[in-house]
């Protein structure tokens, strides 16, 4: 693991870019972000969409964190800030872990949360109660001037429903519920969410990280 240096300490106090254009994903990042990062005043999260030239980048690595890291050290060449970039999908066992890193485009558009939902519960239309388990996992990393500085993983247990249940969050969410609790993330809190996701045990892990580099 890298040691923070004192400028890029100083900066990931202030400033971070999230490489990621799905606002409801950024949106959380930042909340994860801001409330783990205590320091008298918040940093200033921005994302690429804040930053229309930057280029988008192609996520064809085989797993999430090849994709991630990718995203944070394309971005971070092109900025002056620390980038943080994130992949993250579903593995349902019965799928043999798919969609994985095909999660965003499993029915063939790019996003299309409703066509994903129902290919997944077509998919998963003769699959037993039993077998219905399922993850998500979400790779998260730091890059700063072109320099990889940290890479975490998180995974959040849970189980695929039949039908939709609840329309809050995004993508799978109506869909899983997460181990420990009978409702889908479609019907539970953010705060729930945000306390157990993959995305919260990848981003703690490095708000932990910060922590314990600060010099
Ligand atoms: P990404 O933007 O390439 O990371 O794509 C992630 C895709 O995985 C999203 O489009 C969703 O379909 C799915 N996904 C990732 N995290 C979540 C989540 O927290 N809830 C529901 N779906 C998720």
């Amino acid at each position: 693991m890298e040691i923070l240096n004192v400028t890029m300490f100083s900066e990931m106090k202030k400033n971070w870019l999230l490489a990621s254009r799905n606002k409801k994903k950024a949106q959380e990042l930042e909340s994860l972000l801001s409330r783990g990062i205590n320091t008298s005043d918040a940093p200033k999260i921005q994302t690429v969409l804040d930053f229309p030239d930057l280029p988008e980048v192609d996520e064809d690595g085989a797993t999430f964190e090849e994709n991630a890291l990718k995203k944070a050290l394309v971005i971070s060449r092109l900025v002056l800030i620390p980038v943080l970039a994130d992949d993250s999908g579903l593995e349902v066992d019965a799928l043999g872990g798919r969609p994985g890193v095909h999660s965003a485009r499993f029915a063939g558009s790019h996003g299309d949360d409703d066509a994903n939902n129902a290919r997944l519960l077509y998919e998963m239309e003769s699959v037993t109660d039993k077998l219905r388990g399922a993850q998500f996992r979400c790779a998260v990393a730091v890059a700063f001037r072109g320099e990889k500085l940290f890479i975490a993983d998180g995974v959040c247990r849970g189980s695929i429903l039949r039908a939709k249940l609840g329309d809050s969050g995004f993508g799978y969410d109506p869909l899983f519920v997460p181990d420990g609790f009978s409702e889908s993330f479609g019907v539970l809190s953010s705060e729930i969410k945000n306390s157990i996701s993959h995305r919260a045990q990848a981003l703690g892990q490095v708000i932990r990280w910060i922590k314990e580099s600060a010099v």
